[in-house]
């Protein structure tokens, strides 16, 4: 069966806008989102762009900062110091990657935890760790709010998260193997975690026999068809993060988007599986829509 992230995405949006939609009925401000580009690589204008339309639709307000390639790592935490300081804004993003000549650890800690949306400072991933009220990061939260949704326990299972990443494997390795009771404010998933975790790398020796033995793969390695069938016990469910671009000459833009599973011949062996594009993707945008709003009850408290 397919986890279909884009409808089920699209059901939070219809539930994100109808909260809004009362919140300013009631004669509240909307909340506003601040997205900081730096640069122009393609892949994060569209990110970038699909964020701001998201954010359109359910009534979050938006504003895109952008910097050119050759802003210094002191103006661009000047930029992120005036956002930390600005009311009007609820919560940010600072796109990444960012240019080689600025430190995306040292960018990310100035950010104030309370409006770190995209859930990557140090402190709200220290306090997500335990178990603390925090903004999470977003593509886990994605992952974990899907699973949520079409009811996949997690207890008891043996999930497999191929990539380390601070963005998606180490933060959804621990979300999987938190005590339920210390789950996380914004999230309908309380029943979930209680799972044990393997985390698998580059450096990993016979990822298949591991893979093998696992309930649950959550594959974010940025390796198309990693993940083959022959890797996959039969009624296994399968989270696929990667996004790469592959070369296709038969379409007009030249290239297409794969996943890191070999979909073609995994999905007949697993009970789920997330497709690519529409799993994943549309989940962490949504997961941004809602920190967002999360920031917001919490700044205007
Ligand atoms: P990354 O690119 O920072 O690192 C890749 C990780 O995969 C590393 O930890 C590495 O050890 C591991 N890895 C690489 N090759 C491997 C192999 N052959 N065997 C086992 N492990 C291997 O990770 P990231 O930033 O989490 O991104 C991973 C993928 O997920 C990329 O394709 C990225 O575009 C995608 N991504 C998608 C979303 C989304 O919303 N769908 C969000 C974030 C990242």
């Amino acid at each position: 069966m397919i986890l279909d992230g884009k409808k089920i995405a699209a059901d939070i949006r219809a539930e994100l806008r109808e909260q809004i939609r009362s919140l300013v009925a009631k004669g509240q401000r909307a909340p506003k989102l601040a997205v900081v580009i730096v640069g122009h690589n393609p892949a994060s204008e569209t990110y970038v762009a699909n964020k701001m339309k998201a954010c359109a639709e359910v009534g979050i307000e938006s504003e895109r900062i952008a910097f050119e390639a050759d802003i210094t790592e002191q103006e661009l935490l000047a930029a992120v110091q005036r956002l930390n300081n600005d009311p009007t804004i609820d919560g940010f993003i600072v796109q990444l990657p960012l240019p080689e000549h600025i430190s995306e650890t040292t960018i990310m800690s100035a950010i104030d935890r309370r409006k770190d949306v995209d859930g990557l400072t140090p402190e709200n991933v220290g306090r997500t760790v335990q178990g603390l009220p925090s903004l999470v990061s977003a593509t886990p939260k994605g992952i974990r709010e899907l699973l949520a949704r079409y009811a996949i326990q997690t207890e008891g299972k043996h999930v497999v998260v191929i990539g380390r990443s601070n963005i998606v494997g180490k933060p959804i390795a621990m979300l999987l193997m938190q005590r339920p009771y210390l789950s996380l404010p914004g999230m309908s998933a309380a029943s979930l975690g209680d799972a044990t975790v393997t985390i698998c790398h580059s450096k990993t020796q016979d990822l298949k026999s591991i893979c093998l033995t696992a309930d649950i793969i959550i594959v974010a390695a940025g390796c198309p068809k990693l993940l083959t069938a022959e890797m996959v016990k039969e009624g296994a469910v399968i989270i696929d993060v990667g996004i790469n671009r592959i070369d296709d000459s038969s379409v007009p833009r030249g290239y297409r988007l794969v996943g890191d599973v070999d979909f073609e011949n995994v999905a007949p062996k697993a009970a789920y599986i997330t497709p690519v594009p529409g799993g994943v993707g549309p989940m962490t945008i949504v997961s941004l829509l809602q920190n967002t709003l999360q920031a917001y009850n919490e700044h205007s408290r």
